[in-house]
């Protein structure tokens, strides 16, 4: 059987479960890279130019990792638009399959699948037929394929919605063959109940803050420091798009509508004691998107604000030691709200 390697990072995070379902479906094997680890970390900082981004970094990591699994084929498409409307991208998107196909030739790495999906101007289906083409697949088996992909990303995006902590989002995308039924959600030991605990907001690249060697788990250390924790992916699109005009009028990145908007929706809800935007050195869009929230944040003097920017170089203490003085700052506050 034909083997397709994903690489387990980037777009990886938000567009699996329509990859995975897409070449099952076309009768194709796929093989994922292993999780982030500091091997994948080397071989990704050793093999890419110093000014890219920690996501890109990792991202060559992950793709060597796959090279050495001896896959076919490399999955890398060229994302320039996901939306239909006029709005792209970050550039380092749409050109990672170059840069991995010229960083990597050293390598001898495999063909390269990288169709350019580009919704605002071409079907996606013309991107998929692209993919058929170059495996020998029929039409018709492509068109049914894609539409049946559509469908179970469809279905995990509605389940990220409804998902009770980031945690389960993250299970469900590696079971993402199994049922989205919202009641077959599995117990997790860390997300046993919600009441009572101080929530807050995390927002950032999913590819950022899921990525358990880029974020250096925060998710599971807020857990386990008793702070439910809620994420951008948990909320309605439309809701999205609504609060990140509040802040912007016009902005052509999809993603970063999306942080915008889930971070202007949290400084607003009054069940959040905290926001925490994640990012990355050397990220353009980031330089942008983390003044227009730490800007709101001003408006919103009752919520704690914390801006993590982080590289191969930072150090996991010294985020800790931050991330311990933000909760603890919010816990007293709260504690003197409530005369403690
Ligand atoms: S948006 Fe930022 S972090 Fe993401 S690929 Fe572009 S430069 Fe890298």
């Amino acid at each position: 059987m034909t083997t397709i390697g994903i690489p387990r990072a980037l777009l990886y995070y938000k567009y699996y479960p329509l990859w995975i379902t897409f070449f099952e479906e076309i009768g194709c094997q796929v093989v994922i890279s292993r999780n982030s680890n500091k091997r994948i970390l080397d071989d990704g900082v050793r093999n890419t130019l110093d000014e890219v981004c920690l996501p890109c970094k990792i991202f060559t990591g992950h793709t060597i990792n796959l090279i050495e699994k001896g896959v076919d084929y490399l999955f890398i498409p060229r994302m320039k638009s996901v939306e239909t409307k006029k709005s792209f991208t970050c550039p380092r998107l749409v050109g990672t399959s170059d840069v991995i196909y010229y960083s990597l030739r050293a390598l001898n790495p495999p063909n390269i699948l990288n169709p350019y999906i580009e919704t605002y101007t071409h079907p996606l289906i013309e991107a998929y037929l692209e993919v058929g083409e170059a495996l020998g697949v029929e039409k018709d088996r492509v068109e049914k394929a894609l539409a049946k992909a559509l469908e179970v990303q469809e279905k995990f995006t509605h389940f990220k919605k409804k998902a009770p902590s980031p945690h389960q989002i993250m299970k469900k995308l590696s079971t993402v063959n199994r049922e989205f039924a919202p009641a077959n959600i599995p117990p997790n030991i860390e997300d046993e109940g919600s009441d009572g605990k101080i929530k807050i907001a995390l927002v950032g690249h999913s590819y950022v803050i899921y990525d358990p060697l880029i974020s250096m788990n925060l998710i599971d250390k807020l857990t386990s420091m008793g702070i439910e924790v809620l994420t951008g992916e948990m909320l309605p699109e439309e809701l999205l798009m609504q609060n990140y005009q509040e802040i912007l009028k016009q902005m052509h990145w999809t993603y970063e509508k999306e942080i915008l908007g889930a971070a202007n929706y949290y400084l607003k809800d009054d069940q959040i004691r905290g926001l925490i935007y994640m990012s990355t050195f050397a990220c353009g869009p980031a330089s942008l998107v983390g003044e227009a929230i730490l800007r709101q944040a001003r408006k919103h003097q009752d919520k704690s604000f914390l801006a993590l920017v982080v590289d191969e170089h930072t150090g996991e203490a010294g985020v800790m030691t931050r991330i311990e003085a933000f909760v603890d700052m919010i816990k007293r506050k709260e504690g003197a709200a409530h005369g403690n």
